[in-house]
């Protein structure tokens, strides 16, 4: 087979959003696991880490005093309340990665989706994944944890309060099988990849072909 020009291209800013319990971490890592090419953002947050958490690995945890600090650094690419605390993105790690030659995967709330959208529209692919139905999310919260009704009623609350941005997104994934929804995802993120405007090496590669 004859040589073919390595093509440069720009990395994808490839978000995924869903309500908890939907599936989004599970197909997260599924992405990252099989496809070394992406790399996930770690946000900073005001959240407390929780048991099996580690810092600078699943967040960056902060301060409220170091998440303004940030904020007025103006560090974020983009920052949001989500329910009772604050998450953001942080500008260098994400142009680190594209300098590394990464796409970068950001698990987000669709405040940080249009806002990532706002600033960098061209980059971005969002995916907004869906759950079966009602009921199938209904039964994943609950089986986290033996938490009581009103905890459970509460994520729900949270979950349709997510499932209400559904169309601000590009792609819209229903995770009846959380096999065929990774390969819609997988499949989304390499047609994103083939998109003209990102393939910055094509004008020289096309010229090569059409002359004699
Ligand atoms: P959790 O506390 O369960 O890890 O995340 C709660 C929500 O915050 C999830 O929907 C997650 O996608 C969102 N989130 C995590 N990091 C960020 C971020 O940097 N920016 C925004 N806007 N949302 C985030």
């Amino acid at each position: 087979m004859a040589d073919r020009i390595p093509l440069q291209r720009y990395g994808v800013l490839f978000v995924l959003s869903s309500p908890s319990g939907a599936g989004k971490s599970t197909i997260a890592r599924m992405l990252m696991k099989s496809d070394p090419q992406i790399a996930l953002s770690v946000s900073a947050t005001t959240r407390k880490p929780r048991p099996n958490e580690k810092n600078g690995v699943d967040y960056h945890f902060v301060s409220d005093e170091e998440f303004d600090q940030l904020v007025s650094d103006d560090a974020f690419l983009e920052w949001a309340h989500v329910f009772d605390h604050r998450y953001g993105t942080l500008k260098a790690s994400v142009e680190k990665l594209l300098e590394d030659g990464k796409d970068v995967l950001f698990d987000i709330d669709w405040q940080g989706a249009q806002q990532l959208h706002q600033r960098a529209g061209s980059q971005v692919a969002q995916v907004f994944i869906l759950p079966p139905s009602i009921e199938e999310l209904r039964s994943r919260l609950k089986k986290r944890a033996s938490d009581s009704d009103e905890v459970i009623a509460g994520r729900m609350a949270r979950a349709r309060a997510e499932i209400s941005h559904w169309d601000g997104y590009d792609y819209v994934v229903v995770n009846d099988d959380v096999e065929r929804c990774f390969t819609d995802v997988q499949t989304i993120l390499r047609a994103e990849r083939m998109r003209r405007r990102r393939q910055t090496g094509l004008i020289e590669f096309a010229r090569e072909l059409i002359t004699d």
